[in-house]
């Protein structure tokens, strides 16, 4: 019997705080979040890279129980990359957690499966835990293509990464047009294709690999929403945006345990 799969909340700030705001902000969720958090709930905070550095040493020095994480990284650990940011140092600051494949760099800066797959192994080459994040427009949606289109990049992303290492890693859910619009996919929609997710794990990667495997949604997830949810079977966390700004939202959505359905 594999063990329980402890969730997962994790606030990608995107690009927002500078890292005064970043100080401020962790210690804000420091005072809110709760001693006992901790032993249901694993809780990460994914800043800009200028703030990655003083939140860790907030973090480390206020002893705050939240892993640090990174948005983006390149796969080279070093060299003629103008821009780029190395796996490696981001591996010197404790970072424990890194996106990978958000829709906004797939979308925006034209990140491809391939470059997606490369990063997943970076990641891992240097100790850290991949967040791939996959996820269909509305428009495959609406057309039925919206299993293809995830299948298709958790394929790719998934290619020459061991059994051992799909079942350590994180899979965000996140259907691209319920990012920052404040529209939620239905539980029962995140649900479906959560577990969809999982059962192509169990194809591609075996049925350990699925079992350990953490199945992240995201997709305008608030205070309201997290517990329903997180009730869902295969859900085992949520990546946030919006709302992991505020300490006070974001508080409240790691806490969801405590709200009544
Ligand atoms: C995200 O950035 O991954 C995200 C889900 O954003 P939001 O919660 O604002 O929809």
């Amino acid at each position: 019997m594999p063990e329980a799969r402890k969730p997962l909340i994790s606030g990608n700030w995107k690009m927002h705080h500078n890292h005064f705001e970043a100080i401020q902000t962790v210690q804000k969720l420091g005072y809110r979040l709760d001693k006992d958090d901790p032993d249901f709930v694993d809780v990460s905070v994914h800043p800009p890279f200028t703030d990655i550095r003083s939140v860790q040493t907030t973090i480390e020095g206020d002893d705050i129980p939240i892993l640090i994480g990174a948005q983006n990284c390149y796969w080279e650990e070093k060299g003629a990359f103008t821009g780029e940011v190395s796996p490696a140092f981001l591996n010197k600051l404790n970072v424990a957690l890194v996106i990978v494949g958000h829709s906004e760099r797939r979308e925006i800066f034209g990140e491809t499966d391939d470059d997606v797959n490369r990063k997943v192994k970076a990641v891992f080459k240097h100790e850290m835990t991949p967040i791939m994040c996959v996820g269909e427009t509305l428009e495959e949606r609406e057309e039925g293509l919206a299993d293809e289109k995830v299948l298709r990049q958790l394929k790719a992303g998934l290619t020459g990464v061991s059994g051992e290492q799909v079942g350590s890693m994180v899979i965000a859910y996140e259907p691209i047009w319920a990012i920052g619009t404040g529209r939620t996919a239905t539980t029962d929609d995140a649900q479906a294709m959560c577990a969809q997710i999982r059962t192509a794990v169990g194809d591609l990667s075996g049925s350990e690999a699925a079992a350990g495997v953490r199945v992240q949604y995201g997709g305008s997830v608030k205070p309201t929403n997290i517990a329903e949810l997180m009730g869902a079977p295969d859900i085992d966390g949520a990546l946030v945006g919006g709302a992991s700004l505020d300490p006070d939202d974001f508080a409240k959505i790691v806490q969801y345990r405590h709200h009544q359905l």
